[in-house]
């Protein structure tokens, strides 16, 4: 394991200790990124465990396991860590984001997808123009009236997608900060990384991982959002969700991804770095924090 140099520049003095919160998705072993992504969240909390909440982002059902569930708190328990109360589970709040999709479907934000994922990427993959951007999916109306209700009848099943850009029509510019204090902002003429209509309501569950983030941030009144810097362009929209739906914002602390010495960021595959391996192969948690890069709170 090495780390990228520019990891350890960016040591922070540490704020008081926020709420905050540590949510992986039980879709395999638990690796050193995350464990540096928990332990972030830890200090940021002060190494409180009333401050430290744990979640299962369990919505992808096809790929989550239960036994992984209960490896990574394990996982965590090992390292030290110890949470809040009991973690909130993802599955087990699909009418919480029912109801706040029904809301947003009222304030007729949100629109019918019945394109297969198939036609979606066909779409997206479409030629264009090298200097301009790359197609990004807004679905409305590629679909005739006809069309979408000949799809109803032969049962298939829309994703519901908001509509960004009448959405940030309706909000105005919104701001947020990050850990550091730097404020950050959103508006109609500076949506970044546009994503286009992004799915909230999925076709199989009445949710999506963004509505799911946004809603249990709020519900577990966590104050400061600690995660890795790959999940940092999914932040505006997280803030125009919020605003939607009524909710507090809280403050975002995007931290650099643990890399290999090639500099490829680590993932679930890589089983040489997971807990489980380096706890089998001997290694204390001392020896695996002194694996990861500083921390930067
Ligand atoms: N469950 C997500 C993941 O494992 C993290 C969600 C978030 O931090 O917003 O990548």
């Amino acid at each position: 394991m090495s780390v990228h140099p520019e990891l350890n520049a960016q040591k922070k003095t540490v704020t008081r200790p926020m709420r905050t919160r540590f949510a992986p998705s039980p879709t395999g072993e638990l690796h050193l990124g995350h464990a540096y992504s928990a332990l972030t969240a830890w200090k940021a909390a002060g190494q409180s465990s009333e401050l430290f909440c744990l979640r299962i982002d369990d919505l992808d059902h096809t790929r989550c396991r239960p036994a992984y569930t209960k490896q990574i708190k394990d996982d965590l328990s090992w390292l030290g860590l110890q949470w809040a109360e009991t973690p909130l589970v993802q599955s087990k709040r699909l009418q919480r984001y029912a109801e706040a999709l029904e809301k947003l479907k009222t304030d007729k934000l949100l629109y019918p997808c019945y394109l297969t994922r198939r036609e979606v990427n066909s779409l997206l993959s479409a030629p264009h123009d090298g200097s301009e951007q790359a197609p990004a999916p807004y679905t409305r109306g590629l679909l005739s009236q006809e069309e979408q209700h000949q799809r109803e009848i032969n049962g298939h099943m829309a994703a519901w997608r908001l509509d960004c850009k009448a959405a940030l029509a309706r909000t105005g510019t919104l701001i947020w900060q990050d850990y550091a204090g730097t404020s950050h902002q959103v508006g109609i003429e500076q949506m970044p990384a546009d994503r286009g209509d992004v799915v909230l309501g999925r076709r199989d569950i009445a949710a999506s991982y963004h509505l799911s983030v946004v809603l249990d941030d709020a519900d577990s009144q966590v104050e400061l959002v600690v995660r890795g810097a790959d999940l940092e362009t999914s932040t505006p929209l997280h803030r125009l969700l919020q605003e939607l739906l009524g909710l507090p914002t809280p403050v975002y602390l995007h931290h650099p991804l643990v890399c290999d010495k090639n500099g490829k960021r680590l993932s679930k595959r890589d089983h040489d770095t997971s807990l489980t391996a380096l706890r089998a192969a001997g290694f204390s948690p001392a020896d695996v924090i002194a694996m990861m890069p500083d921390f930067i709170v």
